[in-house]
């Protein structure tokens, strides 16, 4: 069976193509099935606008779909930015802002507990819905370190590695990730 990813994003395509591969004839992205198409996400749950994003997709294309939504949750601000993580600062996809936003808005607050959460939604042709999500705990740094990932990446810091998501190399953080872990849980429910 076909899976359409409801994303362009070339570095997710890769980790779901190496997690999913085995279940699926072809994995292709929204571009290479020939779909232009922006889901309006008004959701409020990620795992509302993963499964919008998905029903969409496979509405449109006949084939399943899978879609990701995911953000990162600050304890110490009851879990924002959440849904909105990638416009915390006001500017869609601004990441240097955003972090530079959360550094200063947690500024002398000793709560620094986080986690990144990835919700995932499969939607088959017939309207079926397989979901999971995944989580990756950690702490906001008091600053930047690392190169490596994007988004808020250089200020989640793992105690358990000692060090950033962003000090991590990219198949570490793929092995550990919060999508990955939905992806597998995802797996898990398919079989
Ligand atoms: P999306 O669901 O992949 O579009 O992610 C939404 C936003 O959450 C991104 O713009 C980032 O700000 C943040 N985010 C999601 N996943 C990660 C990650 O793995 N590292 C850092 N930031 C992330």
């Amino acid at each position: 069976m076909k899976l359409i990813i409801a994303s362009n994003n070339a570095h997710k395509l890769v980790e779901i193509r190496a997690i999913l591969g085995g279940a699926f004839a072809q994995i292709v992205s929204l571009r290479e099935a020939g779909i232009e198409h922006e889901t309006v996400e008004d959701g409020e749950t990620f795992a509302q606008n993963a499964e919008k994003k998905a029903r969409e997709i496979a509405a449109l294309s006949g084939c399943c779909a899978l879609a990701d939504d995911s953000g990162l949750c600050v304890d110490a601000l009851g879990g924002a930015p959440g849904i909105f993580s990638a416009r915390y600062a006001g500017v869609h996809g601004d990441d240097a802002a955003n972090r530079k936003k959360l550094l200063r808005t947690l500024e002398g607050e000793e709560r620094r507990g986080a986690h990144f959460s990835c919700a995932v939604a499969l939607v088959y042709p017939d309207g079926r819905l397989v979901e999971a999500e995944g989580r990756v705990y950690g702490e906001i740094a008091r600053r930047e370190a690392g190169e490596n990932g994007f988004g808020y990446d250089s200020i989640f810091y793992l105690p358990e590695y000692g060090c950033t998501m962003a000090q991590l190399e990219a198949e570490k953080k793929n092995a550990i990730s919060h999508r990955s872990n939905a992806l597998h849980a995802l797996l898990e429910k398919l079989k």
